[in-house]
């Protein structure tokens, strides 16, 4: 017994998650390079149906996103019962972790896996498994043989968010085939329109085709709506139904999803969006590495900068470039000190920063 209200055990352990950075001293408007933001911002026709919206802001929004769903399963041909939205996909994901965890179940991920999974298994009495990588890869064959009897979720987040890194599809498709039919196997594939890479997968036809497979997906990222907060999975329809019982009434608002159809249906933005993407890419993994630094391969809207372990060193390059107005990620929280993370940027940024980089190292 205590003298105060005590949470669930292992809660108090947690180290809260934080956002990127927003503010650089003395800049009125510095650039944000450090939550893989869409650099063009928001689609014009988002923002025009979020006018519309305004005028009906005293209603609930439709708990059932129909409209929504329904564009999306005719997007991609799905069973528009079997997908189910999100306050973001985040939502989504601490959802899964709060109905399939019990104290004591394995989460497994890759050891640089997306934060949140470490979190949610945190959250819920559960015990994360992080696999040890190869240079910041995952390793399939270490993954599958780290599953147990208590392991009851693996995520994948396809592309990876810090590393870049893209499970190849048959990677992914072994992946799946070895794990028992009771362990869900979550593809996080919040960046899947950045990936040109043709052996890609976000996971959407083994979900199609098995009950222990879903992809969880976000207008967060080429859609530019990550204020918003709006997400959806494509989930085997028993876990559609679980997921409608656990979450909140009305947990995409009215507004999220009035803009998320208009986004959905602006394939001139997300092609652009992606296109710009796709060209800057080389060229500031090109730049970076002339400077003597390493860069890992990304399939996202974002690129790992790697200071060879050496922690000072990616601190000072953070602080020089907050100096020049730019804002990268430092990966310390992400268990990666000696590394930062650069959102890729508009052709203006995306070239001052190549310029401060080089003038830091030189
Ligand atoms: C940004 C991101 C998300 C998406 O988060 P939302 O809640 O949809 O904004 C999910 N997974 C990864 C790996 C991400 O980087």
């Amino acid at each position: 017994m205590t003298n105060q209200p005590d949470p669930r055990p292992g809660l108090l352990d947690i180290m809260a998650y934080r956002g990127g950075v927003a503010d650089a001293p003395g800049f009125a408007a510095p650039v944000k390079l450090s939550s893989n933001e869409n650099c063009f911002g928001a689609p014009e026709s988002a923002k025009q149906a979020i006018a519309a919206e305004s005028s009906k802001l005293e209603r609930y929004p439709d708990g059932g996103a129909i409209l929504l769903r329904e564009a999306l399963a005719k997007k991609y041909g799905l069973p528009v019962e079997r997908i189910v939205c999100g306050c973001g996909s985040d939502e989504l994901l601490q959802l899964l972790g709060r109905s399939y965890l019990r104290p004591g179940d394995e989460v497994l991920f890759s050891a640089h896996g997306f934060l949140t999974y470490k979190l949610i298994a945190l959250q819920n009495e559960a015990v994360p498994v992080m696999v040890p990588e190869d240079d910041l890869r995952a390793n399939v064959d270490r993954m599958l043989a780290s599953v147990t009897k208590r392991t009851r979720l693996v995520f994948v987040a396809n592309p990876n968010n810090p590393t870049g890194y893209m499970m190849p599809k048959d990677d992914l498709h072994k992946l799946h085939a070895g794990l028992p039919k009771d362990v869900l196997l979550v593809v996080d594939a919040a960046y899947a329109e950045y990936v040109d890479d043709p052996n890609y997968s976000c996971g959407m036809e083994l979900a199609r085709k098995f009950d222990n497979v879903m992809t969880t997906r976000t207008f967060s990222k080429v859609y530019g709506l990550a204020g918003l907060r709006i997400g959806w999975t494509f989930c085997p329809q028993r876990v559609a139904d679980v997921l409608n019982r656990v979450r909140s009434p009305f947990n995409a608002n009215r507004v999220a999803q009035a803009a998320a159809i208009a986004a959905l249906a602006d394939d001139d933005f997300v092609e652009r969006s992606a296109a710009h993407v796709q060209k800057w890419r080389p060229w500031l993994a090109d730049e970076i590495g002339k400077c003597g630094i390493r860069v890992y391969p990304s399939a996202g809207n974002f690129v790992l900068l790697g200071f060879d372990n050496d922690a000072n060193k990616a601190d000072a390059a953070e602080q020089f470039l907050m100096q020049n107005g730019l804002i990268l990620r430092g990966m310390r929280g992400f268990g990666l000190p000696g590394y930062l993370r650069l959102t890729i940027g508009l052709d203006d940024e995306n070239r001052a920063f190549a310029k401060a980089l080089t003038e830091f190292m030189s």
